[in-house]
């Protein structure tokens, strides 16, 4: 009798678990954005060239990490965010799967330098493929700095299977649009080939929503606001004069996550029922809160899917304090003959 199974390699483990986690750039731009946020930065910088196919680097002002965590968060399963099992119904940060650093150090040349505040030196470490290249002391400012470089350089399918640099871009953009949606409060900058796409200081919810989308989008905002115990909605709708064909703006944001629900969708344009023109598509911006507890987010990889614990409740209070902003601001049906 002859026994054949083996334990992968951590390395070649992790380079299966990144296929999951690092679909292109974008994915890596997801990552590092919400590990800066969970460092409680508040001032974030993201510098990408050729559209994150080169280089890709996210600058922190948060707690940065001590030497022993900057060497361990490249390990798989590590993570200072959770503990127990129990602590994935009541997470209160984004991360939680202690996968992502692993994974993206598999795949790419990664820098990492990192100072704690009340430290005098920070600490520089270089990475490549999973193997640790060099680490040494460093006068850093406080935070964090990852530098990724030459993604996909040990997978050449998918370093081939990218996009052109005008789509890869664009989910570069539509990442770090969310999460600059989902936190307001955090200065956010955008340098792409040395030129900034986006400057957006600390600042509200509509007025974050305005600088990004720009132009007239403040008056087209309806506010919506509703308070009950399974949730409190925030944010924002616009008005149906203004629907355009394509889904572009439209946000729904939970505990401070970016989603998408088709069950949600279906509410807010059941809302919009009659004030829409045939095949024209609402702006939302919809913030919800919810009791951790009340929610899976372990669902998938990305955390964009989440299951609620009382979804057509949900779908209730979302379709009538909809509806009802769309009421109390006048916004009357769309009458054929008016066009
Ligand atoms: P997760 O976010 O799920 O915990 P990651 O692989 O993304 O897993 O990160 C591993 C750990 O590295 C985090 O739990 C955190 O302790 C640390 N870390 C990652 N990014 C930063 C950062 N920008 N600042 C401080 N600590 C960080
Ligand atoms: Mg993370």
């Amino acid at each position: 009798m002859s026994s054949i199974i083996q334990l992968l390699p951590d390395h070649v483990a992790n380079q299966i678990a990144a296929g999951e986690v690092v679909q292109r750039p974008a994915s890596v731009v997801k990552e590092l954005l919400e590990n800066a946020i969970d460092a409680k930065a508040t001032d974030i910088k993201l510098i990408v060239k050729d559209a994150g196919k080169t280089l890709i680097q996210v600058i922190d002002n948060g707690i940065g990490m001590s030497v022993t965590d900057a060497r361990l968060c490249f390990e798989r399963h590590a993570t200072s965010k959770i503990r127990h099992a129990e602590d994935l119904f009541d997470l209160h940060t984004k991360g939680f799967r202690g996968e992502a650093l692993a994974s993206i150090a598999a795949i790419a040349h990664v820098e990492l330098k990192t100072k704690q505040d009340q430290e005098e030196l920070g600490h520089h470490i270089i990475i490549e493929g999973s193997k640790f290249v060099s680490q040494e002391v460093a006068v850093l400012p406080k935070g964090t700095s990852f530098l990724v470089k030459n993604l996909f350089f040990n997978i050449p399918a998918r370093r081939n299977f990218l996009k052109s640099e005008t789509v890869e871009m664009k989910h570069i953009m539509d990442e770090f649009q969310r999460v600059a949606l989902a936190h307001p409060s955090i200065y956010f900058t955008l340098i792409h080939n040395g030129s900034e796409n986006y400057n957006l200081p600390s600042s509200n919810y509509r007025q974050r929503i305005v600088n990004i989308l720009g132009g007239r989008t403040n008056e087209k905002l309806v506010p919506v606001s509703e308070d009950t115990e399974i949730v409190t909605i925030s944010g924002f709708v616009g008005k149906p004069e203004y629907a355009k064909k394509s889904r572009s703006e439209q946000f729904f944001f939970v505990n401070d996550r970016f989603i998408k629900s088709g069950y949600l969708h279906h509410a807010i344009m059941s809302a919009y029922d009659g004030l829409l023109k045939e095949g024209n598509q609402p702006s939302y911006f919809l913030y919800l809160k919810v009791p951790p507890h009340t929610i899976d987010i372990n669902i998938h990889p990305t955390k964009t899917e989440i299951k609620f614990d009382d979804e057509q409740a949900l779908y209730a209070i979302l379709r009538s304090s909809v509806k009802h902003s769309l009421g109390q601001f006048n916004v009357a049906p769309v009458l054929d003959f008016e066009r």
